[in-house]
């Protein structure tokens, strides 16, 4: 049977870690954020985290070939054979092209876009306070995002596609996302 997989895409800050982690709770998904394996590499000195220290702080993309072969690894584990979220993969066409190259491994069965307005976004980074969540890292990362994930929603065009309003409080989002979700997840 092949993995179950859904891709949550969105600026920073939209909430994508916070409805991911509550969807995965609800439906026994695996949680994969790479955000959060890369920094998990940062804090324990390990060869990647060493050279995607830097990379983080200033806000950019860590290459593909790491993430990409971060992210097969992960997607391994005996938690994940059972489904899981990408929170926060693909970033880029050619990460979401290695996932293609699995598909006799896996399925997308939905794709989430989290839309939200940029000024609220940066105000909910700012109070969140990550060590990446200056204003000018922020900056980086809407660029990077604009330039680099958002042709992505076009490259999905054609899987389950699903647009959720970001900008309400959790509980309503939740509420959005398990219903638009709904007809896709058992
Ligand atoms: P996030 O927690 O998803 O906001 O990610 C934090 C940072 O980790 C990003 O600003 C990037 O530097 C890096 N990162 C996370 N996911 C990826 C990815 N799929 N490709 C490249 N870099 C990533």
């Amino acid at each position: 049977m092949s993995q179950r997989l859904i891709i949550f895409l969105g600026p920073p800050g939209a909430g994508k870690g916070t409805q991911a982690e509550r969807y995965t709770e609800y439906k026994l998904l695996a949680h994969i954020s790479t955000g959060v394996l890369l920094r998990d590499h940062v804090e324990n000195k390990t060869e990647l985290g060493l050279s995607a220290k830097e990379i983080l702080e200033r806000g950019d993309l860590v290459p593909d070939n790491l993430v990409i072969s971060m992210l097969q690894e992960r997607l391994n584990h005996e938690d994940a054979s059972g489904g899981a979220i990408l929170d926060g993969y693909p970033r880029t066409i050619p990460q979401a092209q290695s996932l293609d190259s699995l598909k006799t491994k896996i399925e997308i069965v939905a794709v989430v876009v989290f839309e939200v307005n940029k000024e609220v976004l940066i105000q909910r980074m700012l109070e969140r306070g990550r060590s990446d969540d200056n204003e000018e890292t922020i900056k980086q990362r809407f660029e990077v995002y604009k330039k680099e994930t958002g042709p992505l929603i076009d490259y999905y065009k054609d899987n389950n596609l699903v647009r959720i309003n970001g900008l309400g409080e959790e509980e309503e989002v939740f509420n959005e996302l398990r219903k638009k979700l709904a007809p896709f997840v058992e």
